[in-house]
């Protein structure tokens, strides 16, 4: 190891100067991507745990019976809060999109074997998680996305009436992550339980909070009917990224989401997830933290944000001009321009969370939607409280109020004006550094067909990773 001494130094500081130029992943400044317990104990906790487990191969459990032992605890763990009796199994995945990616497959799969054939449908609401236009596309599905009102939650009948043979899964967010609208889900569920269609709960982002959350309808595995919940170890376990749990009710659906095969040469491959050879450093780093922690630890740390989340939403009910969408539920919401009030009183989302990043503080814009009815949803900015946020609270709402005087009565973007300030050409945005203001950039995504956009941003982004 001394002959590596130098180089070792000088790549870690390599690698450190590449860090260095990333958003801040601690100190509470992104509310969004990161989850930030606030704990540096917790962090370190789980750092010893992926060393412990770096050279294991997370592919084989029977070769390596600790990452047998991490499944079980953690199935178990997120069986017992999730209201979860003994027919529920289920497995640890490496996140949010691979545990929805499963939850269709094994359904898709299930459809079939039942005798459905040609395209099985997947019923949703708008509001629903990319994850499950990605499952559709990967699994050949066609996604029915049921539009929802201003809420942000569905209408249950409204997504009842378009079950039928074909559909192979019906899907609600608990809550979803665009607004934290709290989908109806034992409504949906006693309707699907009526037509014998699974229903998948996707709880990724809320599975880990709600449970410590005041009067709440049942959302979770006690309600009869839910065949499938999604949870994320990575968001509100506070682990690193990497770790999900994807619980189905019955062992036949845990049997359906396996692949399995002894046709070929080599070793048998029996897979509950995508991957094959899997890091088991991000799932040990989840059980530590979960073991530590215990419900109480985790119930504290969820308390707490759903505190700071209600702080932030009544500051943002003070903001004239803005207004917090819907009803949402858990430690994150949208906010949105308040139509309520005059024209030149009104506060533009996207031009105040630009306001907001030059103040030091980043925030999620997401592009308004024309939904399958022609009805609007409007374009929003989003916030994900952690535990962190507590501490910056004074500070976070001093910002939310001064960037929101400082854009008020601005109009939004239109897509043409974002266009023009290319010099005509959207593939302009192709040549530069990223633009320092999202808000024109969203008014693209918002403005031009998806079709085109996408196509884009597929460049933009490959671009970026391309060698020079
Ligand atoms: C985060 C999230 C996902 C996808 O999870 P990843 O971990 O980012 O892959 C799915 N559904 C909801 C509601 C989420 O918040």
């Amino acid at each position: 190891m001394t002959e590596l001494g130098d180089a070792s130094r000088s790549v870690l500081d390599r690698l450190r100067t590449y860090r260095a130029a990333d958003a801040p992943t601690h100190g509470g400044r992104v509310l969004s991507y990161v989850y930030d317990s606030g704990s540096a104990e917790l962090d370190e906790l789980a750092a010893q745990a992926i060393r412990i487990m770096q050279p294991v191969n997370g592919l084989d459990p029977t070769t390596f019976g600790s990452v047998a032992a991490i499944e079980r605890d953690l199935v178990g763990f997120a069986r017992d809060l999730l209201g979860g009796a003994e027919e529920v199994v289920g497995s640890v995945t490496t996140g949010g999109t691979e545990s929805c990616l499963l939850a269709v497959k094994t359904a898709r799969d299930l459809w079939r074997a039942g005798g459905g054939e040609g395209t099985p449908r997947l019923v949703a609401p708008s509001t629903v998680h990319a994850a499950f236009f990605k499952a559709a596309a990967y699994f050949g599905l066609e996604l029915d996305l049921v539009p929802v009102p201003a809420s942000g939650a569905v209408d249950a009948g409204a997504l009842l009436v378009r079950l039928g043979p074909d559909v192979a899964l019906a899907v609600v967010s608990a809550p979803s992550y665009p607004f934290a609208s709290l989908d109806p889900v034992a409504e949906v569920a006693a309707g699907c339980v009526e037509a014998g269609i699974p229903l998948h709960v996707d709880a990724c982002i809320g599975g880990l909070v709600l449970p410590f959350a005041d009067s709440l309808p049942a959302w979770d595995l006690r309600v009869p009917g839910v065949t499938s919940l999604s949870v994320d170890l990575h968001k509100y376990g506070y682990a690193p990224k990497g770790a999900s749990v994807l619980l189905h009710r019955g062992r036949e659906r845990l049997h359906a989401q396996y692949f399995a095969t002894t046709r070929w040469p080599g070793y048998p491959v029996v897979n509950p997830t995508l991957l094959g050879s899997r890091s088991a450093g991000p799932a040990a780093a989840a059980w530590a933290i979960v073991q530590a922690l215990g419900v109480d630890g985790l119930g504290d740390l969820a308390v707490r944000t759903l505190a700071a989340t209600a702080a932030l939403r009544e500051a943002v009910d003070a903001i004239e001009g803005l207004r917090v969408v819907g009803e949402p539920v858990g430690p994150l919401f949208a906010v949105a321009a308040d139509e309520g009030v005059e024209a030149d009183a009104r506060v533009d989302p996207h031009h105040w969370a630009d306001a907001i990043r030059g103040l030091g503080w980043q925030l999620q814009l997401q592009p308004g939607l024309v939904q399958a009815d022609g009805s609007r949803l409007p374009h929003t900015t989003h916030l994900t409280v952690t535990p962190v946020t507590e501490q910056v609270l004074p500070e976070l709402t001093r910002a939310m109020v001064q960037a929101a005087d400082e854009v008020r009565g601005l109009p939004p973007v239109t897509a043409a004006e974002a266009i023009s300030a290319l010099g005509g050409d959207v593939t302009a945005v192709l040549a530069g550094p990223l633009p320092e203001r999202l808000a024109p950039l969203l008014a693209l995504v918002e403005g031009l067909p998806p079709e085109y956009t996408e196509r884009l941003l597929v460049r933009l982004l490959a671009g970026i990773v391309e060698p020079v």
